[in-house]
């Protein structure tokens, strides 16, 4: 199967229509076909041929995505690497990719050795390539690293055929919309940017590109700039509806969605309350972001919905046998959004599928009519005296608590269970640890979930994506 650039076809199509805004500048489709013809004309005369691979390490800026489109009309793969790791994590991801060509934003260029500046080099081209080869469903598109949670970073190797399927499914979900305009605030070096701004380009749509997520700017686009998606972890959609307030929705909004972690229920029914249709979804960069999503005409929150169409999911149990709805078991994803495997690791990307099926590393569980609840990842489960215990719940019943600013759960071993849980909190404004944590856990948990011990902590660990360190607060609670 093959494609043509989305971009052309929004250039042929719908040329006056808007493509991208970023930093008060924006591009029709004509012009952003025009400035992708100038990118291809310099990644040629830069040596790229098909097949070659460009890392870039870059936040957010309308550049990313010109390059995005260019490399896909050379044939060439884009390898985005997290603007937030040091020189020397970069290093052996740069090594893994072993790029013909290294681009950076100028502000970054010393932390990747030989890279040169994003911004400028279209600066000496004068000509804009018309061709437009043909994209190929199986051609690699993007390497995109995971963020390693569960090891060391993998490169999941993308393909055109993924990012397509992807963008088909979510709008089939969705519904579609005749100009969508997507909020571009998750960075383009992770799959939920990329998501956003493949699926914006292919339903013709605008990606409203920002260069980081900040909850006031949020609200001012979401009031002034006609954005109708957009796209939130369950911290950036709580600090989105702390700076709202009570201002009314504007009705071009139709929806944002909500994942990359736990997302509690009481959160989404608060966003709802203010007027921002907010679903939750589930996904994962192996299946170029989203695998279920709630559909709009039946959210309620409680789910991460089913399995978005084209896409199966499955829940087997230690051997790998399916499981009935209502049992808890692995969560395993069949489909064409379904990565073709790791860069340069034939053993763990033999180890990341059964029988074609991608296994998450998640466990979670299906109900009667095929909605998925997620409930942790493997590593993180916790399995007192036999029981399970899934740290996101306790989690949410914490941050319930008014005083607490935000909490995590890791398992420690125990002589007696085997493991407890042991619960790190950070209270607002640092206010001093409340006794009644205990008490406030078992009004709402089983006696076995709740914490063995609960111990103060600043702020949580976090990786470059913002995901909790699970592992450093294991280390530490074995310490305590
Ligand atoms: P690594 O694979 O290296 O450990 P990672 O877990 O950060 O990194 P990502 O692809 O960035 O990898 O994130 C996907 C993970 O995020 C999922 O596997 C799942 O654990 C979690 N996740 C995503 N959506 C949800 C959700 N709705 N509820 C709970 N967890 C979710």
């Amino acid at each position: 199967m093959q494609w043509t650039c989305p971009i052309r076809t929004g250039a042929q199509t719908r040329p006056e229509a808007l493509a991208l805004t970023f930093a008060n500048r924006r591009w029709t489709y004509r012009e952003l076909d025009a400035e992708v013809g100038r990118w291809v004309a310099a990644l040629q005369s830069r040596g790229v041929r098909p097949g070659d691979r460009v890392a870039l390490l870059a936040t957010n800026h309308a550049a990313v995505a010109q390059l995005f489109f260019a490399l896909g009309r050379v044939g060439a793969v884009l390898a985005p690497l997290n603007a937030r790791l040091t020189r020397a994590e970069l290093q052996p991801l740069s090594d893994d990719v072993t790029p013909r060509l290294t681009l950076a934003l100028t502000g970054l260029v010393e932390r990747l050795p030989g890279a040169e500046p994003l911004e400028t080099f279209t600066d000496t081209v004068n000509t804009s390539v018309p061709d437009c080869a043909p994209l190929e469903a199986h051609s690699p598109r993007v390497i995109l690293f995971t963020s390693g949670t569960t090891g060391r970073p993998k490169g999941a190797v993308l393909t055109e055929g993924n990012f397509r399927a992807s963008a088909r499914a979510s709008e089939a979900n969705l519904g579609s919309h005749p100009a969508p305009h997507w909020l571009g605030t998750l960075p383009l070096f992770h799959v939920g940017g990329l998501g956003m701004l493949t699926r914006t380009a292919y339903d013709g749509g605008c990606l409203v590109l920002r260069e980081r997520f900040e909850a006031e700017d949020t609200n001012r686009a979401i009031d002034e700039e006609g954005v109708t998606h957009a796209s939130f972890v369950a911290t950036t959609l709580e600090r989105v509806l702390e700076a709202r307030k009570d201002r009314p929705v504007p009705s071009a909004f139709r929806c944002a969605l909500i994942g990359g972690g736990p997302v509690p229920a009481p959160l989404l029914a608060r966003a709802r309350a203010a007027g921002i249709l907010a679903l939750q979804t589930y996904g994962l960069t192996e299946a170029c972001a989203q695998v279920t999503t709630e559909s709009p005409d039946e959210a309620d929150g409680r789910t991460a919905g089913r399995p978005l169409p084209g896409l199966r999911v499955r829940i087997v149990g230690p051997g790998g046998e399916p499981l009935e709805p209502g049992r808890e078991g692995d969560i395993e994803v069949h489909g064409p959004t379904v990565m073709a495997g790791y860069l340069n690791r034939p053993e763990a990307t033999s180890e990341a599928f059964r029988d074609g099926w991608l296994r998450t590393k998640d466990v979670g569980m299906l109900d009667e009519r095929g909605r998925l609840t997620v409930l942790s990842r493997r590593t993180d489960l916790i399995v007192r005296g036999g029981e399970n215990i899934y740290p996101a719940e306790l989690e949410a019943v914490l941050v319930a608590h008014p005083a607490v600013q935000e909490a995590a759960v890791v398992g420690v071993p125990d002589e007696r269970w085997g493991e407890v849980p042991v619960a790190f909190v950070a209270t607002r404004d640092g206010a001093p640890l409340p006794e009644e944590l205990g008490a406030w856990c078992r009004e709402s948990l089983a006696g076995f979930k709740v914490p063995a011990r609960f111990l103060g902590i600043e702020a949580l660990p976090r990786n470059a994506m913002g995901k909790i360190e699970r592992t450093v607060l294991r280390e530490r609670a074995r310490g305590a």
